[in-house]
């Protein structure tokens, strides 16, 4: 059994038009102690589906199709109760933008410990505290640091006082969504560097959203694709970025719009056009008025996500000859 498994989810919102799909039959799963990368382009709905898991979506939203497994319980069906006793428990989230998460008026070392002693009575203050103290120090921060408040640290710091209180209840899977954005490049890799070994050293599984493939690349086992509300690629990071490579043609022009410091200079080609209004009815594939190997099927009949081996699934009427080993 995978610690989660979404299954043909369809999350929309309201929006004056109507209605505005954000996720359309999106299925990813998730395993024990996995670190999964989620990427795609602003809008694409992976913010969207990472926040259904928590289920902490923004009002008027509407989950109406699919299901989500965690750990063999179908939350969707779940009470509001019941899901705030999984919350930070067994699923937390490093929210985007540290200085926004966190409580100026309280020191960061009360912040970390009020979740411990939230989710487990039996816990007790000196408890509480001496795990802040040892979670301060394997995210790098010196424990004499506990009174201080949050505007006392830098943007790196307080992003690992985020993942200090993340990590608080020792959760099963982490959701960090851009944990490292408006960051320094040194920062970065500390921060991506620290996710991962704390991941390694406590078995946790983690969902990192992305909109850099090269930080994905680096960090996680397996990555997931999004374009548009749908599921584009997934697959293990050492194919997807490997020798066999990216197979759906939007994550290949994804791959060749970053800079490679290895090849010859040349100039980067952006993606032409725009991602498609997620309010009007879709036919088709969406990315067909981008595709620049478009058939003519493509603009009327809707891709399925097809395993072309290696544990590499693409949602593209080109994956079949792919499986069949024409490309
Ligand atoms: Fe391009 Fe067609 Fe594949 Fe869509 S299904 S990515 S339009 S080739």
């Amino acid at each position: 059994m995978s610690l989660l498994e979404i299954r043909d989810l369809h999350i929309s919102y309201p929006n004056p038009k109507g209605e505005f799909f954000a996720v359309d039959g999106v299925d990813l799963t998730i395993e024990k102690g996995e670190f999964v990368g989620l990427a795609g382009e602003s809008g694409c709905g992976k913010t969207t589906l990472a926040l259904s898991i928590p289920r902490l979506l923004p009002r008027g939203s509407h989950i109406g199709a699919g299901s989500i497994h965690f750990n063999g319980v179908d939350t969707t069906a779940l009470s509001e109760e019941g899901m705030r006793a999984l919350r930070w428990k067994e699923i937390s989230v490093v929210f985007q933008g540290a200085l926004n998460a966190l409580n100026p008026v309280h020191t960061i070392g009360s912040q970390i410990a009020e979740p411990i002693r939230i989710h487990d009575e039996s816990v007790s203050k000196k408890q509480a505290h001496d795990r802040t103290l040892e979670l301060l120090e394997a995210v790098g921060i010196p424990a004499r640091r506990f009174e201080d408040f949050p505007h006392q640290f830098s943007g790196g710091m307080r992003q690992r006082v985020m993942i200090a209180m993340a990590l608080s209840c020792m959760p099963k899977l982490v959701i960090a969504d851009e944990p490292i954005t408006a960051l320094d490049v040194m920062t970065q890799a500390q921060i991506l560097d620290l996710l991962r070994s704390l991941c390694d050293r406590y078995s946790l599984s983690m969902l990192l959203i992305s909109h850099d493939l090269s930080v994905l690349a680096q960090t996680c086992d397996r990555v997931a694709v999004m374009y548009a509300g749908k599921m584009a690629e997934q697959g293990p990071t050492s194919r997807v970025f490997g020798n066999h490579g990216a197979k759906h043609p939007y994550t290949q022009r994804l791959l060749s719009a970053y800079p490679n410091i290895k090849h010859e200079r040349k100039f980067i080609d952006g993606i032409p056009g725009y991602p498609p209004d997620l309010s009007q009815e879709q036919v088709g594939c969406r990315f067909a008025d981008r595709c620049d190997v478009a058939l003519s099927r493509c603009a009327t009949e809707v891709p399925e996500l097809i395993d072309i081996g290696g544990g590499q699934s693409v949602a593209c009427h080109l994956a079949s000859d792919i499986r069949a080993g024409v490309q």
